[in-house]
């Protein structure tokens, strides 16, 4: 058995078997209590209460948020409540202790500060109502810990456990009790009965009216009683019958007094028996005398089980003592010991101790009766550290007691204890036993240190936590030298703890004084200023003009500076004077700081202070808490809305940000926060569970609560309308109910719905509102309308998909039952009421598989149901399933189970829960020669023939499936009703058809995958936003094209670009009503979007060049001349989208079609997308092998001579589908520059007319060259080029990578290349990276080049032009190049949370990895080194992985395929080396391999070429066999 070390230790175990709930107060969510950490392993161990079913539920709250807060919601649903706490909150609390005091609530107190605790608090509460008892010793603190909850469990009173948990760590460790002394400690029938009980909701703030309260034989009630025996109702008589129905669930609800009817124990004198054959039963307050009775049962039976003894007052000693000692307040262990170290000769030898383990209520008499009768004197020691009444309560306390006991009682003399410890303890006892054994002892004798020690208890500091950074920084940013923060933490206040030094009223207070103290200063100058004080009258004249600019900071600080070099220059001794306040000079911008704590009560008084005072002060609060927590946790705590709290004052400027959701917004509301004249708060989010909560966390937890509208993002000015302005602006989407109140109140709903008409939808349908529901029964209810009439048998489908699949066979299925004369009715399993199910007739399932065999989201809620609920009664319902999945998608045998989970447990829980199976579970699996269908074709007859229908004559023919051929050719040269759907206000969306032809216009519809669960638990639809990618043939662009960008991307996107792997700008999150204007912002920027993807060729790619700028350029032409040839001729997109709305005209961006005709591309376009690059030796920075056409430029003499041409390159692949596989092109021969062009064309022709356009998964020109072969093809191409390729020149390719940093060209221009990180432009709190470009953008005269590796370089910069732009990259940081080589060589597409085909993260982790693998890349020595690391969302791989040495591709959200071996300049694939491995696997492969590779390799071997040598990997040698020889094999038997 093991051993416990610790009080806190001890009690988190006991409070953990004994408790439904377990409140943990904990100093900040990234520190831990004393308790905290027990909890957390034993919720890890999964160990169960003892009185809750499972384990308990953990709810841990920040100390400063009132706490105890959360204690009503779950004490007042029957739940067994207990708070974990250190003393620090306790006065804080004191309003609701005594509202808890009625219940069984038990609060185990650790006293602070460590080391030197304070009693004075248990001393301020002691009258609140609970029962307190003591720990001394760390085995006390667990028994006596188990008494508090039975004490509890038993009066249905609360219970302080409190102890000095630093002093009883000092103590030999304890044994572990069994969980069965638990047991039989508590009163678990009590416990149940309290547990079937709920108090009627009220409002925190009310009082219930709650007595604890026992059952007693009416002849035992006293008739009235002393304390509570006025409140009526409390002597209710209980009949037999009512006691009896009283103790099923829910029975306080005919309590008058809303106890819990614990049974009354046999010490009452009334048994069970005897109350319910004999006498009526009235309920009476508990008194003091029960709780001791209960005590004293509950310690008996302690004692029984584990030969344990306590009473409510210890007494150690000899029996025959003449004087004794009471303390209260210091280590008792250490007087005692003291004691027993006694000589005969010291004043106390021989002496008692005593102490109290039941505190409160005081039970007088039982401390008379363990005081020896040989005592004459005691000494009452009690720590009263803020004295507020001459005599401490503990003295009075024993005067009482022990003068009723008779004057025989011993004399009583008090003592005020100061601070002793072990060096002093001796000392202190002698003056204690002088006074004490005098003839006239002198009461209230001061022993021990007055001035106590001040322990830092570390834990319980304020601090601001380090996440919470990204606001400061932004201020500071912001306001830079003026920023003055009133309340900062940690400053030097000398005797003023941080609690108040960092509260609102306390920076309010000194902001005042400082605005007073500048107000004189000013007065001051004012008068200098007409004196003759000065030597000469130039610093006159600079003090008038700075004091009547003292007010507007910008000017104030500009004269500052001046005034300041003309007052030390004067040298007079006013000048001097003025001089020592140089700061008073400057106009500071003021800031409180605070957290969400403000927003309770507790804090909101200063907040409630400042606002009313309209002084102009700014505020900024920190809310971290994550709105999930919120909802889910503790719904009833009150925290007011700070923001509507100040907007309904009226006269402040308020605003709500987060930094994670829009950084522009938190920029502007501070600025606007600063120049508003009168109070301002910003309120600031910034949601985490732990200060390491990863980043990726903390940015879905804010995009969940903007986009829900829990946390909008607004601006409020009251005053804007006098200037013309809108008071109210809203800068997102929702907002939730509370200030759609406030909005409607004032009327600016009304006239915000006005001027923003597609809001109302979402304004209407605000946050908090459960329509879920009610959309579910109004759905179902009028496909039951519709079929109302109709004859035949009922067969409803459900479907649950992620891709579409499993919809459209459920609607196939739907049609055809309709052809057999079935009522079919067809839904998703979500959208289903499940209430309804029992009542079924035939329910047919069809489901996919997603992630780990999970079910598509939309049926989880469903499954989760089925799964769990106990009442589905599926008798009388027939039923089917079919399983959509992918056998080979789960390479590992043990996850063989994954393979059409979903599809078969539902198979499994419906026969379970009676269902009569109309067919086996059909199973679909991708794997077959006609994928699912394969299945599902055997499957279907034979549900019809189950149902009966099989036989059915003259069905009609089918329309065959839509495939994206149909909707190309169908599209009318790509307009589908592309316009329409951009018309229609009523969805964020498009058709699924016209989302296919949007493609062909540069733009994709995406939804935010972030977001999509909340959503759908809200009944909303998914949040649309659309991709647009633009066309950069080469990657080059004007200063003026990326300033453009820059503004489309912030306001019309998310704020960010992202500079692609194909060398182009794409923006994210366009919603649809923006899209348009973000296409015609585009064009004016002289770019188009046309042809940026869809089945066509798309963005041609050059290698950027920076050394050799003449060379690049010629190059370039021709990736320009290839990019335009190439493309599409529609007018379509001019029409759609640059038609001037207002005049209905069109604006073109080339050429000018007068007849849609495509020469190159027929109606249908291609059939699949096709991609050209242009590499120039010995750098293959476009990765020229993994393109459908890829051109390696041959100069002459430092010219552009002509190509080598590679074809039928390709990334794409579907996981363990090995019909699919990468390729790297294969070499054609060489062309000269000027057919170069030429050349792409005629591929792209023979691609055309020879691609299968039946398979997607087959469409690409590497299949088609591979399946017709090589000569074949090219011998097509050289049929229509009318010459033959030659053969191919000579070249030299040495890496893929780019070099970072300055470079200079042939022509002397010098260029740049900056690392931009997975090419991402944003701005962060720490990295202004998009504003610092934007900057340099303005005054660079080159051009900006986009790198294939998604980074960039500031091209053809002049020396003279080089200094202005060397201070804008440092003063952003964009001159850093210092990272390692692993990350310098790193790329990632961008996956999550935009891309609808990503399995897992992609751009926003795989810089979190690569800092995990740094320490070890350092330590090995290889900081230099380039290893190129590869990582994409999905198989389909944008970022090129199959062509790095190590890659890393997701296949389910945490669990990616890594992949080795690939060739270091790009001209070798890898191979499988593992597949769905996590994280830590990831580490534990790649750190030794890493340190392997530095001790191993050859000089100048590259990590690829080494993988291959040491074994690691088979090389790949061409793409027909990366599937063959791979690390992993995988296996196709079904486990
Ligand atoms: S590789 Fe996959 S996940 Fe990544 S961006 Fe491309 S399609 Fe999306």
């Amino acid at each position: 058995m093991g051993s416990i070390r610790s009080a806190g230790e001890a009690v988190a175990r006991i409070a953990y078997l004994s408790s439904d709930v377990l409140i943990s107060i904990q100093p900040s969510l990234a520190s831990e209590s004393e308790f905290s950490s027990s909890f957390q392993s034993l919720a890890a161990n999964k160990a169960s209460s003892v009185v809750a079913k499972g384990a308990p539920e953990i709810i841990p709250v920040r100390h400063n948020t009132d706490p105890l807060l959360s204690v009503y919601r779950p004490i007042r649903s029957g739940k067994l409540t207990t708070v974990t706490t250190s003393s620090d909150v306790l006065i804080r609390s004191i309003p609701h202790l005594y509202k808890l005091a009625q219940y069984p609530v038990v609060l185990h107190v650790a006293l602070h500060p460590a080391g030197a605790p304070d009693y004075s608090v248990i001393t301020s509460i002691r009258q609140c109502g609970f029962t307190f008892l003591q720990s001394e010793t760390l085995q006390e603190a667990q028994d006596l810990a188990l008494s508090a909850h039975a004490l509890a469990i038993k009066s249905g009173k609360g219970v302080i456990h409190f102890f000095d948990a630093s002093a009883l760590d000092k103590d030999d460790p304890i044994a572990f009790e069994p969980k069965d002394f638990v047991r039989q400690v508590l009163d678990l029938d009590a416990a149940r009965a309290f547990q079937n009980t709920t108090t009627e909701e009220q409002g925190i703030y009310a009082d219930d009216g709650r007595v604890a309260s026992v059952a007693v034989a009416a002849s035992q009630a006293p008739l009235t009683n002393g304390v509570n025996g006025e409140k009526a109702g409390l002597l209710t008589p209980v009949t037999p019958s009512t006691e009896k129905a009283a103790s099923g669930p829910g029975s306080a609800r005919d309590s008058s007094v809303g106890s819990s009817r614990r049974d009354s124990s046999s010490e009452n004198g009334v048994s069970g028996s005897s109350v319910t054959s004999v006498e009526s039963v009235v309920t009476r307050p508990i008194t003091s005398d029960d709780i001791l009775r209960y005590l004293t049962t509950i310690w008996s039976t302690i004692k029984r089980v584990v030969n344990r003894e306590y009473k409510a007052f210890s007494y150690t000693g000899p029996p025959n003592a003449q004087s004794a000692l009471f303390i209260f307040g210091v280590d008792t262990a250490m007087i005692g010991k003291e004691l027993d170290r006694a000589g005969s000769t010291d004043q106390y030898a021989n002496v008692g101790l005593i102490s109290a383990r039941l505190y409160r209520p005081w039970m007088g008499g039982a401390l008379t009766a363990i005081l020896p009768r040989s005592v004459k004197k005691v000494a009452v020691l009690e720590q009263v550290r803020r004295k507020t009444t001459k005599w401490g309560p503990l003295l009075l306390d024993m005067l009482m007691s022990l003068k009723a006991a008779g004057n025989a009682g011993p004399q009583i003399v008090g003592y005020q204890l100061g601070y002793i410890d072990s060096s002093t303890v001796q000392q202190a006892l002698r003056g204690i036993f002088q006074n004490l054994l005098s003839d006239s002892p002198i009461q209230n004798l001061q022993i021990g240190l007055a001035e106590w020690p001040q322990p830092q208890d570390e834990d319980f500091q304020l601090r601001q936590p380090a996440l919470e950074n990204a606001y400061m920084k932004i201020l500071n940013q912001v306001f830079g030298s003026r920023l003055h923060i009133a309340n900062q933490l940690r400053s030097n206040d000398a005797g003023i703890s941080a609690e108040i030094s960092s509260s609102p009223e306390f920076g309010f207070g000194a902001l005042v004084a400082r605005t007073e103290r500048r107000t004189k200063f000013v007065n001051e100058i004012l008068e200098i200023s007409k004196s003759s004080s000065f030597t000469t009258e130039v610093p006159k004249q600079w003090l008038s003009k700075w004091a009547l600019a003292q007010d507007d900071a910008k000017k104030a600080n500009e004269l500052a500076e001046d005034v300041l070099a003309r007052l030390a220059t004067d040298g007079s001794p006013a000048a001097s004077q003025l001089l020592e306040n140089k700061s008073l000079f400057f106009k500071e911008s003021p800031w409180l700081i605070g957290s969400d704590a403000w927003a309770y009560d507790l804090g909101n008084s200063g907040v409630h202070h400042v606002l009313a005072s309209g002084a102009n002060v700014n505020m900024l609060i920190i809310d971290s808490q994550p709105h999930s927590d919120r909802a889910a946790a503790d719904a009833a705590r009150r925290k007011k809305d700070i923001g509507l709290y100040a907007m309904n004052f009226g006269n402040a400027y308020v605003a709500s940000v987060a930094v994670y959701s829009s950084y522009t917004q938190v920029l502007q509301a501070m600025i606007e926060a600063e120049q508003f004249e009168g109070p301002s708060v910003v309120l600031a989010y910034l949601p985490y569970d732990k200060e390491n909560d990863s980043p990726i966390t903390v940015l879905q937890e804010t995009k969940k609560a903007v986009d829900l509208g829990y946390w909008p993002l607004y601006r409020w000015n009251p005053r804007g309308e006098e200037q013309g302005e809108e008071n109210f602006h809203l800068d997102s989407e929702r907002i939730k109910k509370e200030l759609q109140d406030f909005l409607k109140r004032d009327n600016y709903m009304s006239q915000l719905m006005k001027r923003h008409p597609e809001f109302s939808a979402n304004l209407s349908g605000s946050w908090g509102t459960e329509v879920r529901e009610l959309q579910k029964r109004k759905a179902k209810d009028a496909y039951g309308q519709l079929l109302e009439g109709l004859a035949g048998a009922p067969l409803t489908i459900l479907f649950a998909s992620d891709n579409g699949n499993a919809e459209s066979l459920a609607k196939r299925l739907g049609n055809r039952g309709k052809a057999r004369g079935l009522k079919t009715m067809v839904m998703s399993m979500d959208d289903y009421p499940l209430e309804d199910i029992s009542n079924e007739e035939n329910i047919v399932m069809i489901t996919s598989t997603a992630g780990q065999g999970e079910f598509p989201q939309n049926g989880r809620s469903f499954w989760e149901a089925v799964k769990n609920s106990t009442d589905i009664d599926l008798a009388t319902v027939n039923f089917a399933v079919f399983a959509l999945g992918d056998k080979h998608y789960w390479p590992r045998k043990e996850d063989k189970i994954y393979y059409n989970k979903p599809g078969k447990d539902l198979h499994t829980r419906c026969l379970a829960l009676g269902g009569k199976a109309l067919t086996d579970v059909g199973l679909g699996d991708d794997q077959d020669p006609d994928t699912y269908h394969t299945g599902y074709n055997e499957w279907e007859p034979k549900l019809w023939q189950a149902l009966g229908v099989d036989n059915v004559e003259g069905l009609p023919e089918e329309p065959p499936p839509l495939t994206n051929e149909d909707i190309k050719a169908a599209s009318n040269y790509l307009r589908g009703t592309i316009v329409e759907g951009l018309n229609d206000t009523s969805t964020g969306a498009i058709s699924a058809s016209d989302s296919q032809l949007t493609k062909f216009h540069g733009t994709y519809m995406q939804d935010d995958r972030d977001l999509r669960d909340e959503r759908k638990a809200q009944g909303l639809e998914p949040a649309y936003g659309f991709m647009i990618r633009c066309r950069l043939p080469g990657g080059v662009a004007t200063p003026s094209q990326w300033i453009q960008m820059d503004a489309i991307s912030t306001n019309m996107g998310n704020e960010t670009m992202k500079l692609t792997t194909r060398q182009t700008f794409q923006f994210h999150g366009v919603i649809k009503g923006k899209l348009k204007p973000a296409m015609q912002a585009i064009n004016r920027a002289l770019m188009t979007t046309i042809a940026a993807c869809g089945d066509i060729n798309r963005n041609v790619m050059c290698s950027s060049l920076p050394t050799h700028s003449k060379y690049h350029k010629e190059v370039h032409a021709v990736a320009k001349r290839i990019s335009d040839h190439l493309l599409p001729q529609t007018t379509a997109y001019h029409e759609i989208w640059l038609t001037d709305d207002t005049k209905g005209e069109k604006t073109q961006v080339a050429g000018d079609a007068v007849v849609d005709h495509e020469p190159l591309y027929g109606p249908t376009y291609l059939p699949r997308k096709f991609k050209i690059t242009l590499a120039i030796p010995p750098h293959n920075d476009t990765d020229v092998y993994a393109h459908d056409v890829g051109l390696i430029a041959i100069e002459k003499d430092g010219k552009l001579e002509g190509f080598n041409v590679l074809a039928g390159g390709g990334m794409g692949v579907t996981h363990n589908m090995k019909k699919t596989y990468p390729q790297t092109g294969r070499m054609f021969g060489y062309v000269p520059a000027d057919v170069a062009h030429l050349a792409c064309e005629k591929i792209m022709l023979v691609q055309r007319d020879n691609g299968d356009r039946k398979n997607r998964k087959h469409a690409r020109l590497k299949y088609t060259i591979d399946d017709m072969g090589v000569e074949v093809f090219k011998g097509k191409v050289e049929e229509l080029l009318g010459f033959k390729f030659e053969e191919p020149r000579p070249f030299k390719f040495d890496s893929n990578i780019d070099t970072f940093g300055w470079q200079k060209d042939e022509n002397g221009l010098n260029h740049f290349t900056f690392f931009i990180e997975n090419g991402r432009i944003e701005d962060t709190e720490d990295f202004q990276m998009k504003t610092g470009l934007r900057e340099i953008a303005k005054v660079h005269k080159g051009e900006f080049r986009l790198t294939g590796n998604q980074h960039l370089i500031l091209s053809n910069v002049a020396d003279e032009d080089m200094p202005p732009i060397k201070d804008l990259m440092k003063k952003y940081k964009l001159d850093n190049t210092n990272f390692s080589g692993l990350r310098l060589s790193s790329s990632a597409c961008v996956a999550f949370p935009t891309c609808g085909l990503a399995m897992a993260e992609s751009e926003r982790y795989l810089p979190e990895l690569i800092t995990k693998l740094e320490g070890t890349i350092e330590e090995a020595g290889l900081r230099q080194d380039s290893i190129v690391m590869r990582m994409t969302g999905c198989p389909n791989g944008c970022a090129r992985p199959w062509l790095a040495e190590v890659a890393f591709v997701g296949k389910a959200y945490g669990a990616y395929n890594m992949y080795l071996g690939g060739g270091y300049h790009g001209q070798r694939m890898n191979k499988l080396y593992r597949a769905s491995i996590k994280e830590d696997e990831i580490l534990d492969l790649m750190k030794p391999m890493i340190k392997r590779y530095a001790k191993e390799r050859d000089d100048g071997e590259k990590f690829g070429d080494w993988c291959i040598r040491s074994g690691l990997i088979v090389e790949t040698t061409d793409g027909k066999n990366f599937h063959e020889n791979t690390a992993e094999e995988e296996s196709d038997e079904e486990a």
